[in-house]
């Protein structure tokens, strides 16, 4: 397998001026890859193939879509164009977050959404984590679980009615979040810049390679066939079928299912551009005493605060801090990827020791401009059969895992329930890749709203 990597995808000048790919943070370079499980023996889909749906694409979204299929009895078929977990669902830094990002409560969603799916999405997100350990239990997947809980610090004391009223409105669905005080939020992040925190203690952490390469396996031993090495090069309706060619293979299917996120290539050129890419870093420190554990989220949650430039991180099984996210220019990142997300962690956990980049990479997201999940018709009919399905939005571990299982009752027929997320039409963003510029230029500004909020709130 090589990096420079999503082999096919070529990142647009945007996004090059955005963060260049770079060979030395490639997906083997990463922690998850260096300690996940092997994941299921596969091979390249070879000569001609038939099927009832299928897949193209092996995240979370793919494998759990393809292993509820599959344990519904429903044909299915993966075509991944590297190996499980290539794209996002392998570098990500393996927060279970039952929410979407900041701003989309409850409330929000039934106005962008409407109130029946605003309804059903926020049940589906919200029950998200209970589901993907719930999985994870089920199928025996090795991947260094822990639903310990997702807290949300606040940085500002201004914020505290935000905590209170978005506690209220998840509260109102049922779901088990708490708002904690200053110092329960002091004490469960081990840093004094934050005034509260919110906590839902279904979220966690694990092992984010390991969990999808252990979605693969659990489809693979449900039914669902899996061809990794098969890059899909074009996809045809021909007939009352889809022609899924790949450079060695061809997948005759009844139905087509896109799951490619930021990476498509090109398939599906108006559904792709309603998302624009982003390039997040990562980082894992060498080992810590682990006597640091008792100062820094004691309780092992997964943190990521609400600054606008968030601050995010977690423990590792071997005592490591696992941190990351955006830099603001392609100049120089491969170095400072390894140095600035730990430094910054280090401001605010003054009792860490130096920390040294042990491990260093970057994946890509993609997003769309409302943060919203996408599912939309390929071809010009209902009829057509075909759909891309993109909701990754920087949040997507559980909302993929639960969109998945919710898209294969929805095509198995086994489910009188509503789509959370409607059927739609592509609507393409012009110029996808300048968002994708924009975020990175943005970022210094974001900067110094973060330190000017911080500075007051001391
Ligand atoms: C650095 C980083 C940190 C993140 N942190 C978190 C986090 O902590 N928690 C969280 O919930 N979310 C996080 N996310 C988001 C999360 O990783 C994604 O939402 C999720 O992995 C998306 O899954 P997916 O299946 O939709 O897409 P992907 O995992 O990106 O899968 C798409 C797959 O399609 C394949 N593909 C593309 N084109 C083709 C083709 N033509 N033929 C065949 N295959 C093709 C790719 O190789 C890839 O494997 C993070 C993302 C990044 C990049």
């Amino acid at each position: 397998m090589t990096e420079i990597a999503h082999e096919g995808y070529r990142p647009t000048l945007f996004e090059r001026l955005a963060a260049a790919p770079h060979p030395s943070l490639s997906f083997q370079a990463s922690f998850w890859h260096a300690t996940a499980p092997e994941g299921p023996q596969t091979a390249p889909l070879e000569g001609e193939a038939e099927t009832d749906v299928a897949i193209v694409g092996g995240g979370y979204l793919g494998f759990s879509t393809a292993l509820h299929l599959a344990e519904a009895g429903v044909e299915a078929t993966v075509l991944e164009a590297d190996e499980p977990g290539f794209g996002a669902s392998g570098r990500n830094t393996g927060f279970v977050v039952p929410n979407f990002l900041t701003g989309l409560d409850p409330t929000v969603m039934a106005r962008a959404m409407g109130e029946e799916h605003g309804r059903l999405l926020c049940d589906m997100i919200g029950q998200g984590g209970e589901l993907v350990f719930e999985l994870i239990r089920r199928h025996g997947i090795d991947c260094e679980a822990r639903q310990s809980g997702w807290l949300q610090p606040v940085h500002t004391p201004e914020k505290l009615a935000w905590l209170e009223d978005r506690v209220a409105q998840w509260r109102a669905l049922g779901r088990p979040v708490q708002a904690l005080s200053r110092d329960e939020a002091v004490y469960e992040t081990g840093s004094d810049v934050y005034h509260g925190a919110f906590l839902d203690p279904t979220g966690g952490h694990l092992n984010p390679l390991a969990y999808c390469r252990g979605l693969a396996a659990a489809a693979v031993k449900a039914g669902a066939t899996v061809h990794t090495g098969s890059r899909v090069r074009s996809v045809e309706r021909q007939g009352d079928r889809w022609r899924v060619a790949t450079d060695r293979g061809v997948l005759i299917a009844r139905r087509l299912l896109l799951t490619t996120n930021a990476t498509g290539g090109g398939l599906a050129p108006k559904a792709e551009a309603t998302q624009f890419p982003i390039t997040l870093f990562q980082v894992a420190s060498q080992p810590l005493d682990p006597a640091l554990r008792d100062s820094v989220l004691p309780n092992d949650r997964a943190a990521a605060d609400t600054r606008k430039e968030l601050v995010a991180y977690r423990w590792t099984w071997d005592n490591r801090i696992v941190t990351g996210g955006l830099l603001a220019s392609p100049f120089g990142s491969a170095e400072r990827a390894r140095t600035y997300h730990l430094d910054r962690l280090r401001e605010m956990l003054p009792q860490l020791p130096p920390l040294a980049p042990a491990y260093a990479w970057q994946g890509r997201l993609a997003a769309a401009r409302d943060f919203l999940p996408r599912l939309m018709t390929l071809g010009d009919r209902e009829s057509d059969q075909g759909w891309s399905a993109i909701a990754c939005n920087g949040r997507g571990m559980a909302m993929t895992t639960a969109l998945g299982r919710r898209i294969a009752l929805w095509l198995s027929g086994g489910s009188n329930e509503k789509l959370p997320v409607p059927i739609t039409r592509p609507d393409p963003v012009a110029v996808p890749s300048l968002a994708s510029v924009a975020f990175s230029v943005w970022l210094p500004w974001n900067r110094r709203i973060d330190r000017a909020e911080l500075g007051r709130a001391k």
